[in-house]
């Protein structure tokens, strides 16, 4: 029996144990201290009614002999699959149903899709950046190149002619910094892409988050995007559906093989997203559905607008806020990661996650999310004020 053992060559992550540790220590030690958490990286507001009209009702068929049902089709049921096509095409993009694949959510089937592609690729991440991506590709013993998004680049990189990827991940609306690819610069990775034969893998986990008509929600907005790059959506953050579980990634026919190859891999190894589920996914879809989501988002958004107002108020550099639920700022007076942590919790009693912990261009910035409540949101950045005004 042997051991995998790339595993050894994962990175421990004390990120988020840290942070936990850190705060119980401080609410021990100053019991009368109110602790305001912006590093929340989970929606807080539940499931919107359309949603669990939708679970209640398929819960109910599942009871009755008539409409039971058992296995699903793998890839989804039908109902979803249009309902996701209707919404792609709402932002004028086609997709064929068999080219939309329903999943459990965005992070395993970020980590799955490895399965249909060799060892010796190059694969390019941006850093700082989602720690799964990675981990995913070390764990199957695959060499990562990083390129450097900064304040240079408004922690936006561009492509490097030098170097040649095979694999590239690309987020945007992003996580951890909340930065957004206009379509010119998207069409540049589309264009590399192209042009090394490599695949974009393209997560769009965040793409409700963007209200400007002119920014891409989907890569395939951009032209020859077909040709080049894999999709991953989720409803976690769109719709609630952290704890619920539906996402769904685009595999198109112009790929050649993967198409067939991932129906292959999801038939072999995956039996499908339960029914119940299915059809609360597809009522995040309809109209009332849409509309109904678009009001939790806009709550996070308009927290988002509160922290980067306050910001801007303290001359406070930063990025993201207007079409995430994150801002990314730099630390101020030059302060480490740690340190601004230790810093805010201290002195005003808000928790954020340090940039360090997302690569070695965190280092010096510092993640605060929207996702709390709006009193909260409001309470936190009149402290903040009062420290850096
Ligand atoms: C939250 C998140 C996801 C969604 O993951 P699920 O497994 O669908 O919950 C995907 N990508 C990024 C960057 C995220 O932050």
């Amino acid at each position: 029996m042997n051991l995998n053992v790339n595993y050894d060559n994962l990175e421990q992550s004390y990120l988020f144990s840290t942070i936990a540790k850190k705060v119980n220590e401080y609410i021990q030690n100053n019991p009368d201290k109110k602790v305001i958490r912006l590093g929340i990286g989970d929606v807080t507001l539940p499931l919107c009614k359309t949603v669990i009209n939708a679970l209640h009702n398929a819960v109910d068929e599942m009871g009755v002999q008539a409409t039971f049902r058992g296995y699903g089709p793998e890839q989804g049921y039908d109902f979803l699959r249009t309902a996701v096509q209707g919404y792609y095409k709402s932002h004028n993009v086609d997709l064929e149903l068999d080219e939309i694949f329903i999943s459990d959510g965005a992070k395993s089937d970020l980590g799955n899709i490895l399965d249909l592609f060799g060892i010796n690729n190059t694969v390019l991440v941006p850093d700082p950046v989602y720690p799964v991506y990675v981990d995913t590709n070390i764990m199957a013993g695959r060499d990562v190149k990083f390129v450097d998004a900064n304040g240079e680049n408004e922690f936006l990189p561009m492509p490097d002619k030098n170097i040649n990827a095979d694999i590239i991940y690309i987020c945007s609306p992003n996580n951890p910094t909340g930065a957004v690819y206009n379509k010119n610069q998207l069409k540049a990775w589309v264009e590399y892409a192209l042009l090394n034969n490599a695949i974009i893998l393209f997560d769009s986990a965040y793409e409700c988050f963007i209200s400007d008509n002119e920014l891409p929600r989907s890569i395939y907005e951009i032209e020859g995007a077909k040709d080049c790059a894999i999709e991953f959506c989720s409803l976690s953050k769109t719709a609630g559906f952290t704890g619920t579980r539906c996402g769904y990634t685009i595999v198109p026919k112009n790929l050649g093989k993967l198409n067939k190859m991932w129906v292959r891999r999801q038939t072999t190894k995956f039996n499908g997203v339960p029914y119940i589920v299915q059809r609360a996914a597809e009522a995040v879809f309809s109209d009332e559905g849409q509309k109904e989501i678009k009001e939790n988002i806009n709550y996070y958004k308009d927290n988002a607008k509160i922290i980067s107002d306050t910001l801007k108020d303290c001359n406070i550099w930063h990025v993201g806020g207007k079409h995430s639920p994150y801002i990314w700022l730099k630390c101020p007076n030059n302060m480490k990661s740690w340190e601004f942590f230790d810093y805010l919790l201290n002195n005003v009693q808000i928790v954020g996650t340090p940039g360090s912990g997302f690569g070695k261009n965190g280092e010096g910035y510092f993640r605060l999310t929207s996702f709390g409540s709006k009193e909260n949101t409001i309470e936190a950045m009149a402290r903040f004020k009062k420290l850096f005004k």
